[in-house]
């Protein structure tokens, strides 16, 4: 018996000298380093009474030692449960609760806020103070290592991801191996991974970009990765001369071209950059390429699914969409009347193939919702399907705005804003209206050091779009309220602003 996705990850390399982590710090941690550390762990979670289908959570800062604890995870069939880090213990109360961990691994700092909540949900609480201190390291030394692997199946269930919660309530996205190996491999085929790739990894690894694209995909292929604690232009500047690819959300794209040190000198050498998470702006993809020579590859993904699209590696990577379904994976449009739409109509994204969750976690009529008896799951994101296959994101459902029944897409009218003078980047909302059931409103970023004038900005959005779709409404703020992935809040600016529509600048 096997078991399949910790063998093709780590399994199958335990007695390998290649090199899995480079520590910026120096010094490196093997394939073989790695499976020892899991296996130690593996044993204190067997002598902690932890089996087949059990949960551990972790909220810890990213270290070897949590990568070490998500393989272990792997190797006993515990379902592993990462939780972001910003998460205050009010939220984490939520997650255990919800999930019922027999263990909760987190940070001393934490220590004294998390026992009660370990408590009450029942879960172990220990601490993982860098890699060798804590109540967990002495938990794993006081444990006989387990070498061998729990044989598991590719329907088994094998993490507990929740989703960003960015329009709502975090949701428990039960994942099984085949989930993962299947993106896994087709993501390796698709970008080209070879054991030869060294990735930055500068990504969060509570998060499925972080932890499944990057750290699954690299360690499929046999490949290292430059560990970095966490995303910092210097960072990566430093670690940019040893690696051959790098995988980022948006953000970490426009604070590199915001340095000029960040060039085609520095990264010219570079076989891939990947952007995914949220929507990569045009004119970052545009700028990137004048300065690094790279066409930045973006894909779309979701906790339920793991990735679902990918720009080609060969061919045209097209700015503004996510490119073509991934081997295997079948995406459609649907109208509101449950049709299926022809290319070039707007609609809901529906998605199905082995990528496909299981349904979320003690949610039965939420996973009915949203995942049909058919299997395709019902995504919640709008887009669209050109003549030539490439897919593009419009927004979410959730973000569209109906105003005196027309529908409005918030970023066609975000792209106009985001080209007038002085204007570094928009969001586009809808607050509840007396007279149109929503009303539009802009927010918008100024470029530093300038004040947008907004009514030469109203006047130039007059002349690009319809009446229905100009913003009733204009606020300017420094930044945009966005969570640890760069996914603009777009529910913190409307609760925000639908108190303040009436007494705001602009036309209503
Ligand atoms: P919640 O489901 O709890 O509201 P969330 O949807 O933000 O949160 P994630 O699963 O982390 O949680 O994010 C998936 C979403 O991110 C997608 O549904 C899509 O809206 C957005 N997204 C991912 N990649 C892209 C991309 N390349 N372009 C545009 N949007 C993207
Ligand atoms: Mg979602």
């Amino acid at each position: 018996m096997t078991n399949p996705l910790y063998d093709r990850l780590i399994g199958d390399r335990r007695d390998s000298d290649a090199v899995l982590l480079h520590l910026p710090e120096g010094g490196t941690v093997t394939y073989a380093q790695m499976a020892a550390r899991a296996d130690r762990i593996a044993g204190m979670l067997r002598a902690r009474g932890l089996a087949k289908g059990d949960r551990l959570a972790m909220q810890c800062p990213k270290s070897p030692e949590a990568l070490a604890l998500y393989l272990a995870c792997l190797q006993s069939g515990v379902i592993f449960l990462p939780l972001n880090t910003a998460y205050t213990p009010d939220e984490i109360a939520y997650f255990v609760g919800d999930a019922t961990p027999k263990i909760l691994v987190t940070d001393p700092a934490a220590e004294a806020a998390l026992t009660p909540v370990a408590q009450k949900a029942g879960a172990a609480l220990l601490t993982l103070d860098g890699d060798q201190h804590g109540s967990f390291a002495q938990a794993v030394a006081a444990s006989e290592p387990v070498t061998s692997a729990t044989p598991c199946t590719t329907d088994d269930l094998t993490a507990f991801l929740y989703t960003s919660g960015t329009t709502g309530r975090s949701k428990g996205a039960m994942l099984t191996q085949g989930n993962l190996l299947s993106n896994a491999e087709v993501l390796t085929e698709t970008w080209r991974f070879t054991a030869q790739d060294v990735l930055i990894h500068s990504l969060p690894i509570f998060h499925a970009h972080g932890l499944f694209v990057a750290c699954n995909v690299l360690m499929l292929a046999g490949g290292s990765m430059i560990w970095l604690p966490g995303f910092t232009v210097a960072g990566v500047l430093a670690a940019l001369p040893g690696a051959t690819t790098m995988m980022g959300v948006p953000t970490f794209y426009t604070r590199l071209l915001d340095s000029p040190d960040f060039d085609r000198a520095r990264a010219g050498h570079m076989r891939l950059f990947t952007s995914g998470s949220a929507p990569l702006l045009a004119e970052t993809h545009t700028a990137f390429r004048a300065r690094t020579g790279h066409a930045i590859l973006e894909r779309y993904g979701m906790t339920e699914t793991g990735m679902n699209t990918s720009n080609p590696y060969d061919g045209e990577r097209r700015a503004g969409t996510v490119g073509f379904p991934l081997k295997g994976t079948e995406i459609r449009i649907m109208g509101q009347e449950g049709q299926e739409l022809p290319c070039g109509e707007t609609g809901m994204i529906e998605v199905r193939g082995p990528n496909v969750f299981k349904g979320y976690w003690q949610m039965p009529e939420k996973t009915a919702e949203e995942l049909r008896d058919n299997g395709f799951f019902i995504t919640g994101d709008l887009g669209l399907i050109d003549a030539d296959g490439y897919v593009t994101i419009v927004g979410r459902e959730k973000d569209l705005i109906i105003s005196g029944g027309y529908n409005i897409y918030p970023k066609e009218v975000e792209q106009v804003l985001d080209d007038q003078p002085g204007v570094k980047e928009s969001a586009v909302i809808g607050v509840p209206h007396p007279d149109f059931g929503e009303g539009v409103v802009a927010v918008l970023v100024p470029e530093t050091g300038t004040t947008p004038d907004l009514d030469a900005i109203a006047a130039a959005v007059a002349g690009k779009l319809a009446n229905f779709k100009r913003p009733k409404a204009y606020f300017v703020l420094d930044s945009l309220p966005r969570n640890t992935m760069g996914k603009v809040q777009k529910n913190v600016l409307r609760a925000e602003y639908a108190e303040q529509f009436d007494t705001a600048p602009g036309v209503k």
